[in-house]
Parts: C-alpha cells; structure tokens; sequence
C-alpha cells in the first residue's frame, strides 16, 4: 500500500520523579495510506497525543521511526525545515481558540499562514483566497470579519480548519477536533472533513477517545490502550466485529441514547483484559 505517513517501533517514556516514569507509546507501529483517514482511538493516557506530536515533529521519541513521504521526522529549529513540514502537515486541536488571535479578525490568522505559505500572492488575492477558504469551511465574510469571541465553538473549529488548509498540506492531525461540540454541531463538522477530504484527497489522522464518531470519517482504526495498540482493522472491522475485549468494552460503553449498562456484560469484558 501507499504509506504517505509510517510510524515504525515508537517509544517515549515520561520521567515523572526519580522513581516514577510512565511509558506513553511502547512500540507503537502504524501507516496511513495516501487519501485515507486513520482513527486513533483510546481513552485519556493512552498515548494519543504523544503519537500525534511525535508524528509531527513536536516531541520526539526514544525510539523509532516516523516517516512522511518517505522522509524521515525529527524535532527540529530549523526555521526552513518547520516551514516545510507545516507545508505537509497540519494540525487541528480541540481548542481551536489556541490558534486563534482573541484581539484580532479571524481573517487575520488565516491571513498569516497564507502570508507564510503563498509568499506569491498579494495582499488583494490573500484577502480572496481567505474568502474562498471560508467559503470551503462553509463560513462567509461576516465569520471572516468577526473577532474569535463573536463565534460559536462550531464555527471556531471551521476557522481552525481553514487556518490549516491555508497551508495547502497534504496530511491535517486532527487531534481530539470534534469532542469538545455539542453532538449536532460534531456531526456537521464531522460531515465537512469528511467532504475536504474527499475533494482534496486529504490524509487525516483522526485521533479521538469516541469510538462513536468513527464511522463517519475513518478508513481505518488502531484501539490504544496504555500506550499499546491493542487491536487494529478496518472501520467496519473494529466497529462490527471488535476482536480485542477492550475494544467490545469500549463499544459496549460508546455513547448512545438510552443506554444502561449491560448487567455482567461490561464487568465480564473488563476482567478479559
Ligand atoms: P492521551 O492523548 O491518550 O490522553 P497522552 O499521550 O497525552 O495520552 O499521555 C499518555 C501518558 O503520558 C499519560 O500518562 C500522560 O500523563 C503522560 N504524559 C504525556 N505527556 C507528558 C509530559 N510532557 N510529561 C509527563 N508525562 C506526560
């Protein structure tokens, strides 16, 4: 398969104290084919967001490998290199306030990374292409006008996601994107990266402790646990035919409307793992 993003044997242990440490990837192996989007599921402490940022060149790993188009990662202060790297890869967090100037027109953020990576525009044709981005993310020009604050969580999460197709990558990280909507809004966000990626062949990691929201983007799905992955397969594989105890345990608890635990079935698949 075409592995546009390839983790090979990653480990990074965290020294708490002299004698406490916590291992938060233990030999963590996985790849993203071109145009596919892979969901990292797993519960808070897994791992997730030492992958993403071991991934991206954020923190780097003990051990192992991270290789994007065949290129290999590490964390870097090159300011060439960085730019490069935003250039292939993006990342969407779950506060998209964090990106985000408080004081400014979001425009103005976007503005900034097209700034970065369009340096061949103009100020006239970054003010069209802001537009046209808004208009992707299915936003106008009031949106592109207002201050962060005058926005909703929905729409502000739309602006991350602009911010980061400003950058024209090949791969966005999506890094806990939708949990922090309300369900509503989660499915039309959940709807429009789905529709971006179809049309700009977008690779996507997708990571998220809501095996829920899965099937609606995801190709392919890895289950961590404690820094290990501890079941993968397609889509359809980990969501109708789970192999893995944790993983029955994780959908036998998912979210749905009225749900009461099944008595036995949950402590049963516990004491499995
Ligand atoms: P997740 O994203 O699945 O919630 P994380 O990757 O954030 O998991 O964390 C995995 C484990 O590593 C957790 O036990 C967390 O406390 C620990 N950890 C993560 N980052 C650090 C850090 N910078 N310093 C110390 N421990 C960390």
């Amino acid at each position: 398969a075409d592995l546009i993003l390839e983790a090979v044997g990653l480990r990074r242990t965290f020294h708490l104290g002299r004698r406490s440490s916590v291992t938060a990837l233990d030999d963590v192996s996985c790849g993203v084919r071109r145009g596919t989007c892979l969901a990292v599921v797993g519960e808070s402490g897994s791992g997730k967001s030492t992958l993403a940022r071991v991934i991206v060149g954020l923190e780097s790993a003990d051990a192992g490998e991270v290789r994007i188009d065949g290129a290999e990662v590490r964390p870097t202060t090159s300011r060439s290199r960085l730019r490069a790297r935003a250039k292939l890869v993006q990342m969407v967090f779950q506060d998209p306030q964090g990106s985000l100037n408080r004081s400014l027109p979001v425009a103005a953020t976007i503005d900034e990374m097209l700034r970065v990576h369009r340096p061949d525009l103009d100020r006239a044709e970054r003010r069209a292409r802001v537009l046209e981005l808004f208009a992707e993310v299915g936003l106008t020009e009031r949106h592109a006008d207002a201050r962060p604050t005058a926005l909703s969580g929905g729409q502000k999460q739309r602006v991350a996601i602009a911010r980061a197709l400003a950058a024209e990558p090949e791969i966005i990280v999506l890094d806990e994107a939708v949990s922090a909507l309300d369900v509503s809004v989660q499915a039309q966000v959940l709807d429009l990266l789905d529709r971006l990626r179809e049309e700009k062949g977008l690779t996507y990691l997708f990571i998220t402790h809501d095996l829920s929201v899965v099937r609606a983007v995801a190709d392919d799905v890895i289950v961590m646990r404690r820094g290990r992955i501890v079941e993968r397969g397609t889509v359809d594989e980990i969501l109708d035919r789970p192999a893995h105890p944790y993983t029955r345990l994780l959908l036998e608890c998912a979210p749905r409307p009225g749900w009461v635990p099944r008595r036995g079935v949950i402590e049963e698949l516990a004491q499995q793992i």
